[in-house]
């Protein structure tokens, strides 16, 4: 097996209630989040999500509160790890929505690569996964490689469709040297609700049946894995990743 090194970057703050990122928490909180980007490096030189569109565009003003400083923008912070855009051969997005598949322009060379059902949704008006966190023209613009399910992308990249916070949302298996390691995105927000017992999904399902969608793709991956990397949690930036 091919074994990737994971390195996750901070891009952006969004501001929140807690309990939309828990589900079942009533606290009243609202907090800051990190939008974040992974980068896999080993056989191939791979990106999970692109990130948050500009600050003071169209967008970024109806996606409010949420700030970016130039040196979370995704150039600059794959400049910090000594990685240039071009370089990227895929991207592969847990899902296409604002805070996550916004920096699409900057990698002329990469594929890029969704679920199916994914991208269909977004040319069904009436889909309630497709209403709410898109920014549908702009993500339609690019061409996308679709997958249908699960499947094994490369040596060591495999991912697994998990739907309930969209309906085409998957999650990213990379091979570690410290083991399988689940990038979850939306799924899971939050690293404290994979820790609970039984672990808790997102607050962010697009109706009743996407909520047991959730937690039937959570089933799913606890028999992948006990390490995952939540879609929008400051612990993995810290040493091992807030990993336990
Ligand atoms: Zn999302």
């Amino acid at each position: 097996m091919s074994a990737y090194k994971i390195t996750p970057l901070h891009l952006g703050t969004i501001t929140r209630p807690k309990k939309n990122f828990l589900h079942g928490y009533t606290g009243s909180e609202v907090e800051d989040f990190p939008i974040i980007v992974y980068h896999l490096d080993g056989e191939h030189k791979i990106l999970v999500d692109t990130g948050g569109c500009a600050v003071d565009s169209e967008y970024g003003q109806r996606f409010q509160p949420y700030r970016r400083p130039k040196d979370q923008e995704l150039d600059a912070a794959l400049a910090s790890i000594g990685v240039r855009p071009e370089q990227i051969e895929y991207v592969i997005f847990t899902h296409l929505h604002w805070d996550h598949a916004s920096c699409n322009e900057l990698f002329p060379n990469a594929r890029f690569i969704c679920q199916r059902r994914e991208l269909a949704s977004l040319y069904e008006p009436d889909n309630p996964s497709s209403k709410g966190g898109y920014i549908k023209d702009y993500v339609k613009q690019f061409s996308y490689e679709l997958v249908d399910g699960d499947l094994q992308l490369f040596d060591g990249i495999s991912v697994v469709l998990t739907p309930g916070h969209t309906i085409g949302s998957q999650s990213v298996i990379v091979d570690t040297d410290d083991g399988l390691t689940i990038i979850s995105g939306d799924l899971i927000t939050l690293q404290e609700s994979w820790y609970m017992d039984p672990p808790r999904s997102s607050a962010l399902y697009y109706s009743e049946e996407a909520l047991t969608m959730m937690y039937e793709s959570i089933d799913k991956l606890r028999k992948i894995s006990t390490r995952l990397l939540p879609g929008h949690d400051w612990h993995v930036f810290e040493p091992g990743m807030g990993l336990r």
